[in-house]
């Protein structure tokens, strides 16, 4: 996992988002929620992974009631530092649109596969146990759902 693909697509002259360095070992894994008020609002979910923020934009948001699932498309990896930013990405750029903390905290895992993480969130509104998975009809698409 690198940030390659995320610096690709910014202009970090232009844009007040974090560049991000690599980092080193921690002790706990955080997580975030950021509400995008890009040109389709959505909620970007990212769980910290191998010194990244590995990251889904789940359109409507992740629900609270374990019957509803909600879709989450992969995007790529973010550095660290993302996960205390809140600003504005200015027009033109990628992701342009007002970017705020919706959630944070930290995670646990339980299981960790190429296609599916058994977490346990440790956040303001997200606690207990969630699910990410991935559908069979394209890789980029996952859903997420909170366990009873
Ligand atoms: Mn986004």
């Amino acid at each position: 996992m690198t940030l390659d693909h995320y610096r690709k697509k910014r202009d970090f002259k232009k844009t007040p988002e974090p560049k991000g360095r690599s980092s080193t070992k921690r002790k706990k894994t955080i997580f975030v929620v950021q509400k995008h008020a890009a040109r389709h609002l959505h909620y970007d979910f990212r769980l910290e992974q191998n010194g990244v923020l590995r990251s889904w934009a789940v359109p409507k948001g992740p629900s609270l009631d374990p019957k509803d699932k909600r879709l989450a498309v992969m995007t790529e990896d973010h550095p660290l530092e993302y996960a205390n930013f809140e600003g504005i990405i200015p027009k033109g750029e990628y992701g342009a649109g007002t970017v705020a903390i919706w959630d944070q905290g930290n995670w646990e895992p339980i299981s960790v596969e190429e296609d599916k993480l058994h977490f346990i969130l440790h956040g303001k509104k997200m606690k207990g146990e969630w699910v990410l998975v991935r559908l069979k009809n394209d890789p980029k698409n996952w859903l997420l759902f909170k366990l009873k």
